[in-house]
């Protein structure tokens, strides 16, 4: 079977790590999230997570040269050899061309770039209100997706916690940078063809049927 190269691309809040969770299990890659990787540095205070802290506290991103040789690390590795879901990286543009100049020597390519897009106003509601799983980074949403017991998780009943920087005034200022830095991907990935979008304001489960119906089309045009 070909390979399959995804980036989920869209502003803080789209939904990327909602959807993430349905298409691993569908496609059975492996998914980085640079997000919860730099958490997880943080949290075990590696010189990685020292050098991310201030900018994640602060909503800014983390520059280049810190984040690209991580993922440079895991898209080389074995278990990534059949594909992979990125989720939060590329970023900049230095970053996306850092990754094509990754998979380049590698004799790969993207297959494509799944761009889920929600406003403005949207994002504000779910971040404001998504709770997370600190253990294993499962999302809620205290309005969209409310745990069984309040405050908990379904799973193995940990408490909820709120990112620190889904607070309002740092939620502003991501959605700055991510008009900003981010944004510009859009076209540049539609001008190398790879891009296909998605309403991410729609339900998590309808968003999940039309990315999965856009990936077996894609599969059956390279089989042809
Ligand atoms: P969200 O899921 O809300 O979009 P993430 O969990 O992906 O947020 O990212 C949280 C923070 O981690 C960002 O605000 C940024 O500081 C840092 N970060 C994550 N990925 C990257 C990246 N590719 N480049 C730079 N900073 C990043
Ligand atoms: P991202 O990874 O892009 O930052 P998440 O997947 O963490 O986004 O979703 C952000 C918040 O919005 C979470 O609280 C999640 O439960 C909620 N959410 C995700 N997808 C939807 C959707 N389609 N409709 C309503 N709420 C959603």
């Amino acid at each position: 079977m070909s390979e399959l190269n995804l980036i989920l691309l869209g502003p803080p809040g789209a939904g990327k790590g909602t959807q993430a969770e349905r298409l691993v299990e569908d496609f059975d890659l492996p998914y980085y999230a640079t997000g919860d990787i730099l958490r997880a540095a943080v949290a075990e205070g590696t010189e990685l997570g020292r050098k991310a802290k201030e900018y994640m506290d602060r909503g800014d991103l983390v520059p280049d040269e810190v984040i690209v040789g991580v993922i440079g690390e895991r898209i080389d590795s074995p278990e990534a050899l059949d594909g992979f879901l990125l989720d939060g990286f590329p970023r900049t543009l230095g970053q996306a061309e850092a990754l094509e100049d990754a998979l380049r020597p590698l004799g790969r390519r993207l297959t494509a770039v799944l761009s889920i897009e929600v406003g403005d106003e949207d994002v504000v509601r779910r971040l404001s209100g998504r709770r997370v799983n600190p253990k294993t980074g499962r999302v809620y949403h205290v309005e969209f997706d409310p745990p069984k017991v309040e405050g908990h998780d379904d799973i193995d009943g940990t408490k909820l916690v709120q990112r620190d920087d889904d607070r309002e005034e740092t939620i502003k200022h991501r959605l700055e940078v991510f008009h900003d830095q981010t944004e510009p991907l859009v076209e540049h990935y539609e001008a190398k063809g790879l891009l296909r979008r998605f309403d991410g304001s729609r339900s998590p489960d309808e968003v999940h049927a039309h990315i999965r119906a856009t990936l077996a089309t894609l599969r059956l045009e390279e089989q042809l």
